[in-house]
């Protein structure tokens, strides 16, 4: 399997040349020239697979320049019980017939990005290793993926972590979280500052190619190949949990930010895994649900982003929207030069009189939206039916499943945080606090290790300097 560029104009790469790399070379987004299909009899044999196995099944299809063994290897050495707190990895909660929530959350910092960040930490020393590289990985946090990140790579040889992140802004849980690794390949930076500062010294010093260069800087962010691939495994893993046999449909609802979940259901439909719809849902941030109700993507301004109790779906841009239009696009690389030129001068597409909007509104995809009273109203009615406490995020998900899903089509609905971590949305809504997992109760007073910097872009570059 070779990767080209969604804007096309560059050549052909493999599998870890595209993993380690951020954006293709012209500015587009890397996907494999085809995606695998998967046999009714392939299917078939699939259904009782343990993840692990399942994962190198499905992922196997688009590496093809690690050895099989190796790949194994890494797969296997991600996917423990140990690491995930269960050995089925994202089992399945029912809550009646045909409503579930698939739990994605049981990794290190209880939010479902741990399921591809460990795997690409892994993969990342694997690669860097053989190659005889180095990676110093520099991003921005404002809370959820700096930790996600830093707990995958912590310890590995051959990486660094720069994470900045804004002073004082996170919750104490988030700050925590980070700031007691104590491991010497992971450097805080603490920006006094708000996020969009620590987001704009990323990118003047990711602009500056001769430091990038010399000092080996790169990203972990949404748009990376090997995320996207680590997650395609947990939508087989939930249509097997929740059908009995491969002749069902079942639709998935997504909380969705930068539509890199949900891109991952994407393929694994055009896989052949038999999906009714992929139900995406926002919250006060719809910019995704708009495009689907209407054919135009208005990116937004970083002041028209609000803050909101979903903290991890407040986004401007779907980054890997780009991928998704490629393909309902027919792979038409000039289509998407044209319509990014204007998603990257920040202005509005409009494609609703064309055929591909015919195309989108008739496809796998449907969306709705949520906001704070809706998602908190969720909370406390499933908390009450249920007995089972979810998460803000994933209250967003099933808010819009509920409005979406069809009668007879069983719903799974992914849980991409635990509630542990968003204690104050769940007071509100059922009058006490969450319980933390355990190992989590003593966080806030784990000695902290970080660094405290002015919103400076030439301060945070000596800084990599001399710990390099
Ligand atoms: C990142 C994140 C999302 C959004 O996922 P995307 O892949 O960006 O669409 C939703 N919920 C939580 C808790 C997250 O951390």
């Amino acid at each position: 399997m070779r990767y080209i560029s969604t804007r096309g104009h560059m050549l052909p790469k493999e599998f870890s040349a595209v993993v380690l790399s951020g954006l293709a070379s012209d500015g587009g987004l890397t996907v494999p020239e085809s995606y695998p299909k998967i046999s009714k009899s392939k299917l078939e044999g699939w259904r009782n697979l343990s993840y692990p196995d399942l994962a190198f099944q499905i992922i196997s299809n688009f590496v093809d320049d690690i050895p099989e063994a190796d790949l194994r290897r890494i797969i296997n050495q991600t996917y423990t019980g140990d690491a995930f707190h269960d050995k089925e990895i994202t089992p399945i909660k029912t809550l009646e017939s045909g409503i579930h929530i698939l739990s994605l959350s049981n990794g290190p910092t209880l939010a479902f990005k741990d399921i591809a960040m460990q795997f690409l930490g892994n993969l990342f020393e694997y690669v860097l290793e053989k190659t005889g590289k180095k990676l110093n990985i520099l991003g921005a946090t404002s809370g959820d993926t700096g930790s996600s990140a830093e707990y995958a790579m912590k310890g590995k040889n051959g990486i660094r972590v720069f994470m900045l992140s804004p002073h004082g802004k996170m919750t104490g849980f988030q700050t925590a979280q980070m700031f007691s690794l104590q491991d010497p390949n992971i450097f805080n930076i603490s920006i006094r500052g708000v996020f969009d500062n620590c987001q704009d010294i990323v990118k003047i010093i990711s602009n500056d190619a001769e430091f990038k260069k010399k000092y080996h800087i790169g990203t972990v962010n949404s748009i990376n190949w090997a995320r996207i691939v680590a997650q395609i495994v947990y939508y087989f893993k939930g249509y097997f949990a929740a059908t009995l046999s491969n002749d069902q449909q079942v639709s998935f609802a997504v909380p969705s930010g930068n539509f890199g979940n949900i891109f991952a259901g994407h393929i694994a439909f055009m896989m052949g895994l038999p999906i009714k719809k992929l139900i995406l849902a926002t919250n006060e941030n719809d910019v995704l649900h708009e495009f689907f109700s209407t054919g135009v993507y208005r990116p937004r301004t970083a002041k028209e982003t609000k803050h909101t109790s979903s903290p991890s779906m407040d986004i401007s841009k779907a980054s890997n929207f780009e991928r998704f239009i490629f393909d309902m696009a027919d792979r038409d690389a000039g289509r998407i030069r044209e319509l990014w030129k204007e998603v990257d001068r920040n202005k509005p597409f409009n494609i609703s009189n064309t055929l591909l909007w015919d195309r989108i509104r008739q496809s796998h995809i449907t969306s709705g939206t949520s906001n704070h009273k809706e998602r908190i109203r969720i909370i406390r009615e499933v908390y009450k039916k249920y007995g089972e406490l979810i998460d803000p995020h994933t209250a967003d998900g099933l808010k819009v499943g509920f409005d979406c899903r069809e009668r007879d089509i069983p719903l799974i609905c992914l849980e991409t945080a635990l509630p542990a971590k968003f204690s104050e949305s769940i007071k509100e809504a059922i009058g006490s606090e969450p319980v933390r997992p355990v190992g989590y109760h003593n966080l806030e007073n784990l000695p902290q290790r970080f660094v405290e910097m002015g919103v400076d872009s030439t301060e945070v570059k000596s800084f990599i300097s001399l710990n390099t």
